[in-house]
């Protein structure tokens, strides 16, 4: 292990966190994750099998049935509230770390680990308004009413992309609405989720009410989804995990939150403001190296355009700062692992195979410093048509792929036609074909003239293959919940 790491990365084998207690998994074994910068081993951490969901799952159980769950809104929202302030204390540590596991460059890991205060806030703050209804049914003899109700014991499962931040996402609602849950970060990144847990203890939010379990996908994430004392599981990385994870959880009937891949279109219109569409596609291509799931990743522009459009979005290409993620100009960082590099650049062959013109902008070949990590240059495919493999499929690096589109029928058609549908971003001048877009393209998100975010107070999820549910917003906290409807006799 590197010598030189700061103190706030352990030389012990981190553990998992279940019942309040950090502990190592019942068979002792462990895993390494690596600093996608240098290669090298950053740390150990404990490997969660069977029995430790098992025993996870029954603490959160406890937790469910002892404190949290007898725990006024009030005192939930306090303890949330105690929890956002500690978040705060430790964001830029968490910063720091998420640099050195995830490789993100250290301004964008900060403005992704100071956002996670925020978002508990918000669940803290909406769930003094969670209420049922009252119903005016046609039966006089009955007063008929609604309560919501928490699920109980709720799994996580998260992706490396963004860990600590769509851990956060996930547990804030469901803690909101009063369960508990168990959190499976992804094996790639799991530093920073173990410091969630441990401010989760330091807040003094009662033992099992927040369980983290470490290991991989098939071992530990396949014995939450599949444990019949999970009320739901919330899962948040690729379709084809999602299609395992839905089998996994049917046998006990789970509640499902899917939030899956993407592959967005960037439609941009003759009208439009040509400089902010650029910078959008450029963005969504650099941000994070290329590995977020709204990112428009298709660029779909009206021909007249398209040249204008490639010459500017080039020109930002060569011009990207690709370096390491401690250097405070760095736009674009390594790629999370190698297994991902490797992914990329099949897509390479498989461009290649379709006839598409790779146009790669960038030679890192001299650059001494990028050797040792998963470092790769940005990269554009020309001449695709939307049949392809690059335009269907989901690359998650940064990989634009261009289609061009001579009607507005045509463009509606080519965005829409995808097994896809996360987000969407539309470039025009034109308010009313603004409006017209909005109501036709399929996806969870729609942006007019700016590029697919979220924020924590709106609803964000996938139409089609890209997911299940809603994340953030008040519908996230609502789909933590059941609805139990009393019918009382007023006989
Ligand atoms: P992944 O699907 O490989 O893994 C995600 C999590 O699932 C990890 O914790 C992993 O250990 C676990 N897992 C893997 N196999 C499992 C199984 N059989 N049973 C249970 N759990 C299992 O995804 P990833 O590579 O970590 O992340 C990238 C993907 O995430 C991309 O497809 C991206 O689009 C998607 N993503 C989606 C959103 C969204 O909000 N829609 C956000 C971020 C990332």
């Amino acid at each position: 292990m590197d010598q030189t790491l700061p103190n706030f990365i352990r030389q012990t084998p981190y553990p998992l966190l279940i019942d309040g207690k950090e502990m190592p998994s019942e068979s002792g074994a462990t895993f390494a994750t690596i600093n996608p910068d240098t290669g090298e081993v950053l740390a150990q951490v404990a490997r969660a099998s069977a029995p430790d969901v098992d025993r996870a799952v029954q603490a959160a159980r406890r937790a469910f049935e002892g404190p949290w769950g007898k725990a006024t809104p009030r005192e939930r929202s306090k303890a949330l509230m105690r929890l956002a302030s500690i978040l705060n204390d430790k964001a830029e540590m968490l910063a720091q770390i998420e640099m050195l596991d995830v490789g993100k460059p250290i301004k964008q890991s900060r403005a992704s680990t100071i956002s996670l205060a925020p978002t508990i806030e918000y669940y803290a703050s909406v769930l003094l308004s969670l209420t049922g209804e009252t119903i005016n049914i046609s039966d006089p003899t009955l007063m008929d009413f609604t309560l919501r109700e928490p699920l109980g014991v709720c799994g996580l499962i998260v992706p490396w992309n963004y860990p600590v931040s769509l851990a956060v996402l996930k547990m804030a609602p469901a803690l909101a609405a009063g369960n508990t849950v168990i959190i499976k970060p992804s094996e790639v990144t799991p530093l920073s989720t173990t410091e969630l847990g441990l401010a989760v203890m330091e807040a003094g939010i009662p033992p099992g009410v927040v369980n983290i379990v470490h290991g991989t996908g098939p071992e530990a994430g396949e014995a939450l989804a599949r444990h019949p004392g999970v009320a739901k599981i919330s899962f948040t990385g690729g379709t084809v995990t999602g299609r395992a994870i839905f089998r996994a959880a049917a046998d006990s009937i789970k509640r499902l939150t899917l939030e899956l891949g993407g592959k967005s279109p960037l439609l941009v219109f003759a009208d439009s403001n040509i400089d902010a569409a650029v910078t959008t596609a450029y963005n969504d291509m650099t941000r994070n190296t290329g590995q977020v799931c709204a990112a428009c990743t298709r660029l779909v522009l009206e021909r007249p355009i398209a040249e204008e459009f490639l010459e500017k979005l080039s020109k930002k290409v060569a011009g990207v700062k690709i370096g390491r993620p401690q250097d405070n100009d760095t736009e674009m960082g390594p790629i999370v692992n190698k297994t991902q590099v490797e992914r990329i650049h099949s897509y390479l062959k498989v461009a290649q195979e379709e006839g598409v013109q790779t146009v790669r902008h960038v030679d890192l070949s001299g650059r001494a410093e990028l050797q040792r990590g998963f470092y790769m240059d940005p990269v554009l495919f020309l001449g695709a048509n939307n049949s392809m493999r690059v335009a269907r499929e989901e690359i998650f690096g940064p990989v634009q792929t261009v289609l061009t589109f001579d009607t507005e029928e045509e463009g509606v058609r080519i965005a829409n036609d995808s097994p896809y549908g996360l987000a969407a971003s539309i470039f025009t001048r034109d308010a009313a074909r603004a409006m017209r877009m909005t109501r036709l393209i399929q996806a969870g998100t729609v942006c007019i003239n700016h590029g697919a975010k979220a924020s924590v107070d709106a609803p964000f999820g996938g139409y089609k293959e890209s997911g299940i549910g809603k994340e953030r917003g008040m519908l996230a906290m609502l789909d933590d919940t059941q609805v139990k409807n009393v019918r009382y006799s007023i006989q």
